[in-house]
């Protein structure tokens, strides 16, 4: 395993990346990441957070479609249906 990020000859990095990270010294190996970075604040803008969200998100709307087939509530007049 390399670091693989690209130089600025084209050519991806060769370099081995530092331990427990991606990339080398050179490439972002050194920045903190999450929780240790000194502008992190509450987390609710990181990948982590928004695949969450996005899948409660998916859950909430499958919840309102069979609450809707089943009749139990009216649906909603949306400008754009997202997903049904
Ligand atoms: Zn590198």
């Amino acid at each position: 395993m390399n670091c693989g990020a690209r130089t600025r000859a084209g050519n991806p990095c060769q370099k081995p990346p530092l331990q427990g990270k991606a990339r080398c010294r050179l490439h972002g190996g050194l920045s903190l990441v999450g929780k240790d970075h000194p502008n992190y604040k509450h987390g609710h803008c990181t990948l982590e957070y928004r695949k969450q969200t996005a899948d409660g998100n998916a859950y909430v709307k499958y919840l309102e479609y069979l609450l809707i087939q089943l009749g139990m509530i009216e649906p909603k007049r949306r400008k754009r249906n997202t997903m049904f």
